[in-house]
């Protein structure tokens, strides 16, 4: 069995320096690259897609999949060795139904489809992008044909960002946490008075900005010697194999919060995959679980951490320093109150804790309904805004600050957005049992040490990569199913005594 199980790494290994590589060229084409570099390198990005999914579908893999399968009885069932065989088969079996051409096709549309959308979000021209949607809408469906007879044409698409999770599944959650939201928020707008954060939105340098987040991510636990962080102008993390994790920041020296809030967001996906153990190396396993549990980790950081009181106890004195002509005069609880003003806005990534997750569902929403076919691309921007009127009682001035604003769609994800509200909920089932497990956690930020929350979760959550599925992971250090109740609690608790409900 061993001689199996190296032979079945060493093909894993293969297909996983082919991702890398694409990876490393992804990351160059938000960091570094021309304009004009596009159509090169979305050739380059195809031909690669191309190889590793040939590879990884291959009738060589398949048989060392095979050939493995007797073995299994004999495994623990939390060795890496039986993680790797049943989740890799698992992923065999799935991609196995996807035309390697299609792989190839798909890989150079979205490139091409996100440079249209860059562009077409400067100019606020939604025709610009259009074409490109809808042919990324129709490669969606074929996608998801690959993989009838489904509950729901949109559960294959979301199974790809959280293996096994059903759209009924996130239905029923957003269904039961949508009104409670919804409810809470009308509570705060209606306590007023409104916050003030305008002390946010002054001139900040970008090289004391640069210099804060780095002090901060490197206390966090963030490995520069595993990492490193440039700029992009949508911030992201990425993984060249073990020992190199990027992250990006995009900086305005107009608003605070972009850079502050958007470091430690990315240093908290990035630690996660610093942590993931050696020995999944080089297999499809070195990864997060999901996008949820990655967001779990991304949002636990930047808002469970970086936006407490204990945080900024031991952190705003260093900020006020660095910005006195701005932060001087501003005492800690103005200031602690600035970045957690809640408020409905445009903009997801701005958006405060109690409003992010309506965002997640107006999009969600619109997914659904252009899977469906029961909305065209043309008409997306109409229903855009008319679903932000319904849900946060605004209306865009335009498609940029509207539907054009995020990169997904661009990239082909449909299905991801989901995510970010299903992390929401699992970063505050983690906190609770955190809390249980370490009572004074807390007191240990305000003397900026997080030692003991890093090493929890590099024990219960980081280390495993993805040798389990996500709810089983989930399952298995909370003890619980999904459960949006931990994270009303938590918004209950922090924003009632913030807005004194
Ligand atoms: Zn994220």
């Amino acid at each position: 069995m061993k001689e199996k199980i190296k032979y079945l790494r060493q093909l894993a290994g293969e297909v996983s320096d082919l991702d890398h590589t694409a990876a490393v060229l992804g990351w160059d084409q938000q960091v570094n690259m021309p304009e004009n570099g596009a159509e090169a390198r979305s050739m380059q990005l195809a031909t690669l897609a191309g190889l590793a999914h040939g590879k990884f579908v291959g009738e060589d893999m398949g048989k060392a999949l095979e050939d493995l399968k007797p073995f299994l009885k004999d495994l623990d069932q939390d060795s890496d060795e039986y993680c790797l065989v049943t989740r890799m088969s698992e992923e065999y079996e799935k991609q196995k139904k996807v035309p390697t051409a299609f792989v190839a096709e798909f890989s150079r549309v979205t490139t091409m489809a996100q440079q249209a959308w860059e562009k077409a979000k400067s100019k606020s021209d939604f025709s610009k992008f259009q074409p490109h949607l809808e042919k990324i809408i129709e490669l969606r469906r074929e996608y998801a044909g690959f993989f009838a007879p489904y509950d729901h044409v949109y559960d294959p698409l979301l199974d790809d960002f959280e293996p096994g999770m059903k759209t009924d599944d996130v239905r029923k959650v957003f269904e039961e946490i949508k009104p409670q939201q919804v409810a809470l928020l009308q509570e705060i707008v209606d306590k007023g008075p409104v916050i003030d954060d305008s002390l946010l939105y002054l001139h900040y340098d970008e090289d004391k900005q640069w210099e804060f987040g780095v002090d901060v991510i490197k206390k966090f636990g963030f490995d520069f010697t595993s990492g490193r962080q440039d700029r992009s102008v949508h911030p992201f993390t990425t993984e060249f194999g073990h020992g190199d994790v990027r992250i990006t920041t995009h900086f305005d020296t107009e608003f605070l919060g972009m850079a502050l809030f958007g470091t430690m967001h990315e240093a908290g996906h990035a630690m996660y995959e610093q942590g993931v153990s050696k020995s999944l190396s080089r297999t499809m396993l070195h990864h997060g679980a999901s996008l949820a549990v990655h967001e779990s980790q991304s949002r636990m950081w930047e808002n469970l951490v970086g936006r407490s009181m204990p945080f900024w106890k031991a952190f705003y004195p260093r900020l006020q320093e660095l910005f006195p002509e701005n932060l001087g005069n501003v005492d800690l609880n103005q200031f602690y109150k600035a970045v957690n003003k809640v408020e409905p806005s445009l903009i997801r990534i701005f958006a405060d804790e109690m409003t992010y997750n309506l965002h997640i569902m107006l999009r969600f929403d619109l997914e659904l309904a252009m899977m469906e076919g029961e909305l065209e691309a043309a008409d997306l921007p109409e229903a855009w805004n008319n679903k932000m009127q319904e849900y946060l009682g605004i209306t865009p001035p335009n498609d940029a600050k509207g539907v054009l604003q995020d990169v997904h769609w661009s990239g082909g994800m449909i299905g991801y957005f989901t995510t970010y509200a299903l992390g929401n909920l699992i970063a505050s089932m983690l906190w609770e049992k955190i809390l249980e497990d370490i009572p004074d956690l807390q007191s240990n930020f305000e003397k900026a040490d997080f030692s003991p929350l890093l090493t929890w979760l590099r024990e219960n959550v980081h280390q495993h990569g993805s040798k389990y599925k996500p709810m089983e992971l989930v399952k298995k250090v909370t003890g619980q199913a999904l459960t949006p109740e931990p994270y009303m609690r938590y918004l209950r608790s922090k924003f009632g005594e913030i807005y004194g409900l």
